[in-house]
């Protein structure tokens, strides 16, 4: 009989957003006249801006002629689009990553749980708790994170970080040592961003340990900071230590289009082995490439008139965000994030279970929302919005929570 990997079978039953749905989906069937608001899920609402759109349409219109079909394109991704990321997200910001550096890829999603197969099974991983939970289900999958303790939520090879109210939803570096270490900034789900000093010190440590730094900065749109780093590699030695995801799913309204890049630095090896050469061999081996057309669109994103349109729909997902957290702290609760991310991160009432919290909102005022516990032990006690809904729905939601605090 064939043998299934084992390491599935202690993955907890059920993934954060479905239980969501479950929950809703039974409260819409008892209450369908009831109108609900959501504010749970981090997908985004607005249209693909126009530039982009009108990219996708020219480049489906070569792919009818004989001249302009493309099949098969590199598995890296076009050198119109690396060339566009290496010069508007890196140069243009004093940050040398060249297009080689560069994997374009169907998501980040796809890329930080791929990643892993670089990495061999005996490292030792740290992860952000709370945190988003790609990267502990992905080690669990590969049979880097022990065994899975329910009562605690906690797997037993991972090392935790807690990022809390009360340290700022700051990681503190392990007091053990730690090979292969998640950090996301802006961070989902708390909102919180990372500022230089503070990312100089894992650099620092990932340098002096010979770890590697998984940085998410899918979120990096939402910075508003002009001090807090966009990318990881505007950190000194950062070349040597890190790799990067990004993604247009947020920055762009790619969701449902699906184009994102990881960087891999050509300097950054471990055992005498390229990291660049190895993610290479694996994407090449198991990957065929993002659709032309779907990357002549996300090339267009670098455009004046792409970037003015990303600009504003960020903008009015910001705004949201400003909404979400002037009410929720009017009404008197503990809020963070919500300026340099489409995330608040609020503390629940009285240290009401963040399942509760969940719960009421979704009853009382229909109003759905993620739970904290959702994300990791340290989410218990906070729930999640997002500001990515329509602005007077936002504007609405709050005013349900509002009134029921
Ligand atoms: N990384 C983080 C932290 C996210 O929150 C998400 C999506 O919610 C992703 C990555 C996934 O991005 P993509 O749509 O590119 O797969």
């Amino acid at each position: 009989m064939v043998a299934i990997n084992q390491n599935y079978l202690k993955l907890p039953g059920s993934y954060l957003f479905s239980e969501i749905a479950r929950r809703v989906a039974a409260f819409s069937e008892a209450n369908p006249e009831k109108n609900l608001i959501r504010l749970g899920i981090g997908d985004v609402t607005r249209p693909l801006p126009a530039a982009v759109t009108a990219a996708m349409h020219k480049a489906v219109d070569e792919m009818a002629s004989m001249e302009g079909f493309h099949g098969y394109g590199p598995e890296q991704g076009y050198e119109f689009l690396r060339s566009a990321i290496s010069q508007n997200d890196y140069q243009a910001r004093g940050v040398n990553i060249q297009p080689d550096e560069i994997f374009v890829s169907d998501g980040a999603k796809s890329d930080c749980g791929n990643i892993g197969d670089i990495f061999g099974l005996d490292n030792i991983v740290a992860v952000c708790d709370p945190v988003y939970t790609v990267y502990v289900d992905t080690n669990a999958m590969a049979g880097r994170a022990g065994d899975y303790d329910a009562e605690s939520g906690r797997w037993s090879k991972l090392v935790y970080m807690p990022c809390v109210q009360e340290n700022g939803f700051t990681p503190a570096i392990p007091k053990e040592k730690v090979d292969i270490i998640y950090l996301c900034f802006p961070n989902n789900p708390t909102g919180a961003v990372a500022t230089k000093a503070q990312l100089k010190a894992w650099v620092d440590y990932a340098n002096a340990q010979d770890a590697v730094i998984l940085y998410d900065s899918a979120y990096e749109a939402f910075i508003t900071g002009p001090e807090i780093p966009h990318s990881i590699f505007e950190i000194a030695g950062a070349r040597t230590c890190a790799i990067e995801f990004r993604s247009f799913s947020k920055t762009a309204g790619f969701t449902g289009t699906r184009c994102a890049y990881t960087v891999v630095p050509k300097q950054l090896s471990r055992g005498g082995t390229s990291l660049n050469s190895l993610w290479n061999r694996r994407q090449t081996t198991k990957f065929n490439g993002v659709p032309y057309v779907v990357q002549r669109g996300a090339e267009a994103v670098y455009t004046p008139e792409g970037k003015r349109q990303v600009r504003e729909n960020v903008a009015y997902y910001l705004n949201n965000a400003k909404v979400i957290r002037d009410g929720l702290q009017a009404a008197g609760l503990n809020v963070s994030g919500g300026t340099d991310s489409p995330y608040v991160w609020a503390r629940t009432p009285d240290g009401m279970p963040s399942w509760d919290f969940f719960d009421r909102l979704l009853n009382q005022v229909q109003v759905v929302t993620t739970p904290g516990a959702g994300f990791g032990p340290s989410g218990e006690g906070y729930i999640r919005f997002t500001a990515f809904g329509d602005a007077a729905a936002t504007k609405e939601a709050v005013e349900r929570v509002k009134s029921i605090l």
